[in-house]
C-alpha cells in the first residue's frame, strides 16, 4: 500500500471528512482491520486565508511548498492538497516535489466525464468561481463550466469563509446553496460541481435539485485507488 500524503487544514472541517473517506475507503477495499496509510500536515489556515484575500498566492505556495516537502520528506508517495482553492498554487507546490500531486481538477473532471456530463455549475470560494485556475482545467477537459451571478457567488463566498469553515451550518445557507443550484439547472447546468471541500457539509447529493459532485468524495476515492493500485499490503 502506498503512502497518501495530505495537505490540509483548508479549512479542518473537510480534512477531518477526507481523513474518515480515505480510511473507509481502504477498509471497505481491504477488508478487517486495514487503514490507510496517510502523511498529514494539517495547516493553520488563519496564516493562508489573509493572502488568499491579499492576492499573495505567491507567498501562500511558498508555505504551503515547504510543508508539501515535509510530507515528501515523512514518506508519503503522492500528495493530495485538500482544497479545491489552494490549486491556484499547484504548480508552485508540484515543483516543489518529487513526488506526484493528485490535482483535484482533474480527479474531478474524470468524475464528471464518466458520468456522462458535459455541463456543470461550479460551486466554490470566489477565487474557484472567479479565477481561471480551475475552470479552465475543466474546460480543457470539454466541459461546458457555468458559475453563479456575482451576487450569489459572493453570497456563497461568505457562507464558507463565515460559516462552513468555522464548524456551522444553518438552514437558511442550506435553501440559498438548493436555490443556487436550482437556478444553474434552469439555466442549462446537467449537474453541479461542490467545487470547495466543505459544501457537502451544507448540501450533498441526497439534497441538491441536481447530480451533485462531492470533490472530497472525489479526491478521497481517486487517492485510495492510486495507493491500492499494486494491491500489495
Ligand atoms: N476548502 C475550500 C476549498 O475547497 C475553501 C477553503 C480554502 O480557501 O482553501 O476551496
Amino acid at each position: 500500500m502506498k503512502t497518501i500524503g495530505i495537505l490540509g487544514g483548508m479549512s479542518h472541517e473537510s480534512t477531518a471528512h477526507y481523513y474518515r473517506l480515505i480510511n473507509e475507503g481502504v477498509r471497505t477495499r481491504l477488508g478487517g482491520l486495514h487503514s490507510a496509510r496517510i502523511a498529514l500536515i494539517s495547516v493553520d489556515f488563519a496564516t493562508i486565508e489573509p493572502l488568499q484575500a491579499g492576492d499573495e498566492w505567491d507567498a501562500a505556495g511558498a508555505l504551503l511548498a515547504a510543508d508539501a516537502r515535509r510530507i515528501e520528506a515523512a514518506g508519503a508517495d503522492f500528495l493530495l492538497l485538500a482544497t479545491n482553492t489552494m490549486h491556484r498554487c499547484a504548480d508552485i507546490i508540484a515543483a516543489a516535489i518529487d513526488i506526484p500531486l493528485l490535482h483535484l481538477a482533474d480527479a474531478t473532471a474524470e468524475a464528471v466525464e464518466a458520468a456522462g456530463v458535459r455541463r456543470v455549475a461550479l460551486l466554490g470560494t470566489r477565487y474557484t468561481m472567479e479565477q481561471p485556475f480551475y475552470r479552465e482545467r475543466l474546460e480543457r477537459r470539454g466541459l461546458q463550466v457555468d458559475v453563479p451571478s456575482s451576487g450569489d457567488r459572493g453570497e456563497l463566498n461568505r457562507i464558507i469563509f463565515e460559516e462552513l469553515c468555522q464548524g456551522t451550518t444553518r438552514a437558511d445557507s442550506r435553501a440559498t446553496l438548493q436555490r443556487m443550484i436550482d437556478h444553474a439547472g434552469g439555466a442549462g447546468a446537467e449537474a453541479v460541481i461542490a467545487g470547495c471541500t466543505e459544501i457537502t457539509m451544507l448540501v450533498d447529493a441526497a439534497d441538491s435539485p441536481l447530480p451533485l459532485f462531492d470533490t472530497t468524495a472525489i479526491h478521497a476515492h481517486a487517492a485510495v485507488a492510486r495507493a491500492l493500485e499494486d494491491a500489495a499490503v
